[in-house]
């Protein structure tokens, strides 16, 4: 298993936002966590890259607690997080934005060059334009930057908030198929995603987090085919 969480309890205050989550992500995986507006998901995904605490439990990454570890530490360890909303500098290059994913991980710093290569043969459209402000980019063209600066730490493990938020079903396709390619390319992938039908469609395992907690999980197609996941997030 390549990450395993452990009785995973999360507060904010009083409020208990993660109740007792048990969740694995095995290497060489999709992962998807699906979930209303509102269940924890973003913050079960913070937790893990150490930008929120955790209260109780445990999170392993191949094999060592990173539980609670400084954010920087996690990513040093081979994780990279895509956050929600993509924060990219706006006023800043295609290139600069990813030069940022690799500067921050002294580990890439060696090999930004070969990493840069890597994300514009995912990305061509990035290489093309890369001298250009990120804030002249459509939605869609955004997010590439977004998770290729995420790549630009060459980790093991890419963890994806919202992939699809505010962008058109085709720019969705596009970029799945973005995410399918690295995952073939061995990237072991953790994805929350609102999109519940596509990302099912291209995950192997998946999640439904409920209010905080864990209540259905399977292999993809089995979460597609189940009657609760249906009814309540394909409209069906
Ligand atoms: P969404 O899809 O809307 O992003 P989510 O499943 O990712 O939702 P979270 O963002 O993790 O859910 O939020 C879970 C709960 O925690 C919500 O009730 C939210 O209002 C609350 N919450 C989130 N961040 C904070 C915070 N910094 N302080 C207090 N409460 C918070």
């Amino acid at each position: 298993m390549l990450m395993s969480i452990r009785n995973l309890d999360v507060r904010y205050g009083r409020l208990d936002v993660i109740r007792n989550v048990e969740l694995d992500v095995e290497d060489g995986h999709i992962t998807v966590i699906v979930g209303a507006n509102g269940a924890g998901k973003t913050t079960l995904l913070r937790t893990v890259a150490g930008l929120n605490t955790a209260a109780r439990g445990s999170i392993h990454f191949k094999g060592q607690e990173i539980t609670n570890l400084p954010a920087h530490r996690v990513a040093a360890l081979g994780i990279s997080m895509v956050p929600e909303g993509r924060h990219l500098f706006r006023e800043m290059t295609v290139q600069e934005n990813l030069e940022m994913g690799g500067f921050l991980c002294r580990k890439a710093a060696g090999t930004m060059a070969a990493n840069l290569e890597r994300v514009y043969d995912l990305f061509p459209v990035l290489k093309e334009h890369r001298g250009r402000k990120a804030k002249t980019f459509s939605g869609g063209q955004q997010q590439m930057i977004t998770i290729g600066r995420g790549l630009m730490s060459d980790p093991k493990l890419l963890i994806i908030d919202e992939l699809s938020l505010g962008l058109a079903p085709k720019i969705i396709s596009e970029i799945l198929e973005k995410i399918v390619l690295l995952n073939q390319q061995g990237m072991s992938i953790y994805l929350v995603e609102q999109n519940v039908k596509q990302a099912l469609k291209i995950a192997h395992y998946g999640y439904v987090l409920d209010n905080g907690s864990i209540t259905i999980q399977g292999n993809a197609q089995d979460l597609l085919d189940n009657p609760e996941v249906q009814r309540t997030y394909l409209g069906i």
